[in-house]
């Protein structure tokens, strides 16, 4: 701070944008932020940090920002006092419970809290509502990598630290493009390919990456099941496995060798359209090096079989031996949100309580009964969609919606409107009058993380300190203290009182929390879980002994190849994919009110200079995107970053109409949106 006035103040934070979880020092003066210093000790961003985390804090002070309660009456949202808008929702949710019973409510919790917000959430909806309604934006993004690296391995996490990663000697970068949505991480993979790593980058665009990729895989939409078995196939008939990590430590072989007989390059060139060559040459960078690692993110993921991808993806590891040993780092997702690893942890999931013990088993239930003193419910509860679903169905009577903009980033945003429209009771936590808050019955304006106390967990799952550099302006409150006084309100005691006591409960309940305390984190900087005990240093690779699977061995998945939900025809002939840009932060709802606006101002729709001449459009036109779902307006950029008969555009700008065009087709395991795959037509404006 020496640079700054006499009297300002430094805070060390962790950064609220994507789940890198860069290291920050907050300096305030006078009030407001006057800077956001990268730190230099931070353990992930090594002094690093990206235009999101440096720059983009204007939001807060906002003339939108929300800072009192707002209370439906008459059609019309008007500002009321806490006691009358909390009084509303309690009396709206005892309402719910009376009408339709516990299940009769839902909330969606937010990737963007810190970890004790969430642990108090689904606490809420556990012990005071008494339902396992409580999901999380995971849902949209990640659950195949939760659902498939815990099918694969175990745990519900990346295998190992990014630290460990960038020792690697050869990178398989898939669905992701770190340099724009990852840019710390971005920059490390890059340090780490100019030092003599080979790269392979798997993904339809020519993302930043792949400028430097010794190959570049460039495969259809939808197609990544095909591809990763054709890769595993290679290894197989070029002798590229680990035969004696097979033996001894994975299960599984027999049943991926008959399948992958089926795969043979030119079969798997003909779906994904990647020519045989790159195809085998890329087998060959992984299967030959001495330490492969794969790094993948929602290119992977947001697919009708998406988490049949993530497990393909996984076979790579296992049979390459290169997962729970020394001979390679595994498979790390990149996590999109600053906590959406941290959101599923703490429990905010309707099958699973915290530290992924599920609702279904007794033993689990009991541990956490023992802790709340009241029972857990058995059923697992509704998924999001299922959410929405219920709600259009008359089912659902209370839907409680913590810092998410469903109505701009859920897919098919036609019919989650009529979905909250439909619900008696929306309520709404939110920072400013998103769409979604427009819908709402009650909308709580909320602190942002820049206000907060607790925790992030980031992408290579590392508990990290947040802390307030400031209080939260006008009547606005932390999501912590909303949920407590709600409680209250309804005449529970959560019992924890501050955010350290929350992580404190939740370590008593959670065996792979256990060794973790704001206490210890302030003296520590960060660590990773599993952490079964405060004298251990946590795991930060894991699976060294055996995996975490009932059998303690890796599982190699013989999921074959299907085609995606949307296929383009002649009524539409392009494929869009959506995606994230550098300077903006998913909805933008927080980079769009500020500096970061001027750096990228608009949202384009990129196409191809071959689909350009052939639609004959320009550079700088606005269109009309169509899908079988909706439409939406966007402006025309050639770029030979997309593929020919491929569109791409962000979702950073929402009133453009993006995910008015997404379909509602979902992973088959869990129910993540296909936001990488829809048929569209560009249209005259
Ligand atoms: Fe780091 Fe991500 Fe924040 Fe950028 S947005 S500063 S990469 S955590």
């Amino acid at each position: 701070t020496s640079a700054f006035h006499p009297a300002a103040a430094r805070t060390r934070t962790t950064c609220g944008y994507c789940g890198v979880g860069c290291t920050l020092d907050v300096v305030t003066q006078d009030g407001d932020v006057a800077a956001v210093l990268p730190a230099r000790d931070g353990p992930v961003n090594q002094g690093h940090a990206c235009v999101k985390g440096r720059f983009a804090h204007g939001f807060r002070t906002s003339p939108e920002r929300l800072t009192r309660p707002l209370l439906r009456r008459g059609g019309t949202l008007e500002p009321v006092g806490w006691d009358e808008a909390l009084g509303h929702v309690a009396r709206g949710l005892r309402a719910a419970i009376h009408a339709g019973g516990p299940d009769a409510v839902a909330a969606i919790s937010s990737a963007r809290a810190t970890n004790e917000e969430n642990y108090l959430v689904q606490k809420f909806m556990r012990v005071v509502v008494g339902t396992n309604n409580v999901d999380n934006c995971s849902r949209l993004c990640h659950s195949p990598s939760a659902a498939g690296l815990t099918a694969s391995f175990g745990l519900s996490g990346g295998t190992d630290t990014f630290d460990d990663v960038e020792r690697a000697d050869c990178l398989l970068v898939v669905g992701a493009n770190p340099v724009e949505a990852h840019p710390v991480v971005g920059a490390r993979l890059l340090r780490r390919v100019l030092h003599g790593a080979k790269l392979v980058v798997a993904d339809p665009r020519a993302v930043g990456l792949a400028l430097h990729a010794d190959v570049h895989l460039r495969p259809r939409p939808g197609t990544n099941v095909a591809l990763f078995h054709g890769l595993a196939h290679v290894l197989l008939a070029e002798g590229l496995t680990d035969e004696e990590f097979l033996r001894a430590r994975a299960t599984g072989l027999p049943e991926l060798t008959e399948l992958l007989a089926d795969c043979p390059p030119d079969r798997v060139a003909d779906i994904t359209g990647v020519p045989v060559a790159d195809l085998v040459a890329a087998a060959r960078l992984y299967g030959e090096a001495g330490h492969p690692a794969i790094v993948h993110g929602l290119g992977v993921t947001e697919h009708l079989h998406g988490t049949d991808g993530v497990r393909s993806l996984a076979n790579l590891a296992i049979l390459r031996g290169a997962v729970g040993t020394d001979r390679g780092f595994g498979v790390n997702p990149l996590r999109g949100q600053n906590n959406v690893q941290g959101a599923s942890d703490m429990g905010a999931l309707p099958d699973l309580l915290p530290g992924y013990g599920k609702v279904a088993d007794a033993a689990v239930r009991v541990r956490a009964e023992e802790v709340w003193g009241v029972p857990v419910p058995e059923r697992p509860g509704l998924r999001i969609p299922d959410m929405f679903a219920a709600a259009r169905a008359g089912d659902l009577r209370a839907l409680w919606v913590i810092g998410e903009d469903v109505c701009a980033t859920d897919p098919d945003a036609n019919r989650v409107v009529q979905a909250l429209d439909a619900c008696p009771l929306v309520v709404c936590n939110e920072l400013f009058l998103s769409e979604t808050a427009r819908h709402a019955d009650v909308v709580l304006p909320v602190a942002s993380w820049l206000e907060k106390d607790g925790t992030f967990v980031n992408f290579d799952r590392r508990f990290q300190r947040v802390r307030p550099a400031m209080p939260p302006p006008g009547e606005t409150r932390t999501d912590f203290d909303i949920v407590r006084t709600l409680a209250t309100t309804m005449g529970v005691d959560l019992s924890c009182e501050t955010p350290a006591d929350a992580l404190a409960e939740c370590a008593r309940l959670a065996p792979v929390f256990a060794g973790l305390s704001h206490d210890r984190l302030d003296r520590e900087g960060a660590v990773p879980w599993p952490c079964r005990a405060p004298d251990q240093p946590g795991e930060a690779k894991l699976y060294l002994e055996r995996f975490a699977t009932p059998d303690g061995r890796a599982h190699l998945a013989a999921a074959p190849y299907l085609p995606p939900g949307e296929q383009p025809d002649d009524g539409y002939p392009l494929l869009l994919v959506t995606g994230r840009r550098w300077a903006h932060y998913n909805s933008g709802s927080m980079t769009r009110r500020g500096g970061n606006l001027a750096l990228d101002p608009v949202d384009f729709l990129d196409l191809h200079p071959d689909d350009a001449a052939r639609y004959e459009l320009r550079d700088g036109e606005h269109v009309t995107v169509e899908s079988r779902h909706g439409q939406a307006r966007l402006i025309v950029r050639v770029s030979e970053q997309t593929a020919p008969g491929q569109v791409f555009c962000s979702f950073h700008f929402p009133a453009s109409g993006v995910n008015h065009l997404t379909s509602d087709h979902a992973d088959t395991v869990t129910s993540c949106p296909e936001y990488k795959v829809t048929a569209v037509r560009v249209a005259a404006p």
